[in-house]
């Protein structure tokens, strides 16, 4: 029995490795052409998801990487006003550190054996057992698990739904090597997460472990196409920071200093989900995982919910070899469950985060009654 994963991100890895550790054979295809083809980016809250981690055999490899001290917050207004900081004390238990997701995705490459990813084959369709890939070639399955992200190609084998604009447009930005270069504003930051919400616009600033801080500048109740309409010279960096400090008035000059000190990498990106609570008819042979079964939004919840994917799907299936149709479904029936509750807090974030007066309802939050 053949099990074919389309797509090596933190979820269908995560179920190779499970699969693996449980004495089953997959094979992974994945687009890109090796683990360094493309940056992975940004630092990702690892909470529910090291339950897989464990599963895996992998938990004490990841708290060898995680940063407990990413747990930091700090939460302001436009204005400058603090509202809340917590900071994490040296003891403190790793419920919900941040991990450098280049990192965690090697190790879970690193403990598959070789040739189980096989780069280079992006997936084009399937019918009658077989895969066709871009380049012309292709490949058997009895089970393809579609773990290619949200923009799956696999799942219009299940489902017609597509993600849809949620009013929501992110531009990225990074200070380099920030302790260095601009230790004022690092010491601003500090070691985690630096929030500022506000009328209709946020910024998220996110110290990651290699000493660069990223930006998200989140735009809401924008258009599809704000960013294009936007006045924002992707193409010339430096007019591109002044347009963004032009679209903040009002806001405190630390926070416009933060976009000042940039560098060229300016990003677009324009935020997608999936419906709440989408499920499909179980199919033999066919399921999802991770963003392409359930997108949501970005609020630290996808990455997690990818990890127990994969990892209870690897244990459905090695608790019925010979059954994938059996283990597909007891698979699925508790991943609908589950990923459903999850979309539906992570939308009621999102409501927040748009809300005009976020950095209040956010404090309430943080600190109910
Ligand atoms: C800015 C940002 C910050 C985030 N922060 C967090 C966080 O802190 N915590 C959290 O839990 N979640 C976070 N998320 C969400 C999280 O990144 C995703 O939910 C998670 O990566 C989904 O994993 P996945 O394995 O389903 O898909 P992906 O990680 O997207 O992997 C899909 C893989 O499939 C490959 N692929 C795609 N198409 C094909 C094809 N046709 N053929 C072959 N291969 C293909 C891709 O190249 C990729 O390697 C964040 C998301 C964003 C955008």
């Amino acid at each position: 029995m053949t099990i074919a994963i389309v797509g090596a991100g933190l979820g269908g890895l995560a179920l190779a490795r499970v699969l693996h550790v449980n004495g089953i054979d997959a094979v992974v295809y994945e687009r890109e052409s090796s683990r360094d083809a493309r940056g992975q980016g940004g630092m990702l809250d690892i909470h529910s998801g090291q339950r897989a981690l464990h599963e895996a055999g992998l938990i004490d490899r990841f708290h060898a990487i995680a940063r407990g001290e990413g747990q930091d917050m700090r939460l302001l207004e436009p204005d400058g006003t603090l509202l809340l900081q917590e900071d994490t004390p040296d003891d403190a238990p790793l419920e919900r550190p941040e991990v450098d997701r280049a990192d965690l995705r090697n190790l879970l490459l690193d403990s598959l054996p070789e040739n189980v990813v096989r780069w280079g084959h992006a997936f084009k369709s399937a019918d009658n057992g077989l895969l066709h890939f871009a380049d012309g070639s292709s490949a058997t399955y009895d089970l393809l698990v579609g773990a290619d992200g949200a923009q799956s190609r696999v799942r219009a084998l299940l489902t017609d739904a597509r993600p849809a604009h949620i009013g929501q447009n992110v531009v990225e930005l990074g200070i380099p090597d920030i302790d260095r270069t601009y230790p004022d504003l690092a010491a601003m930051v500090g070691r985690g997460n630096y929030w500022v919400l506000g009328n209709g616009k946020s910024l998220a600033a996110q110290r990651n472990g290699d000493g660069r801080v990223r930006i998200g500048l989140s735009f809401y109740d924008t258009a599809e196409d704000w960013l294009a309409t936007s006045g924002i010279p992707f193409d010339d960096p430096a007019a591109a920071r002044a347009r963004l400090i032009d679209l903040l008035p009002g806001w405190d000059a630390r926070f416009t200093a933060l976009i000042a000190a940039c560098d060229d990498t300016v990003v677009p990106r324009s935020i997608t989900t999936l419906p709440v609570g989408l499920t499909w008819p179980s199919t033999p042979g066919v399921t999802l995982l991770g963003d392409a079964a359930h997108l949501m939004p970005p609020v630290g919840e996808g990455a997690n919910m990818a990890l127990l994917d994969g990892a209870l799907l690897g244990l459905a299936l090695a608790a019925h070899p010979d059954d994938f149709p059996a283990a597909v479904k007891e698979y699925e029936r508790e991943m609908f469950e589950r990923t459903s509750a999850a979309a539906r807090m992570s939308a009621d974030m999102q409501e927040l985060l748009m809300s005009p007066d976020a950095a209040q309802k956010m404090l309430a939050f943080f600190q109910p009654g």
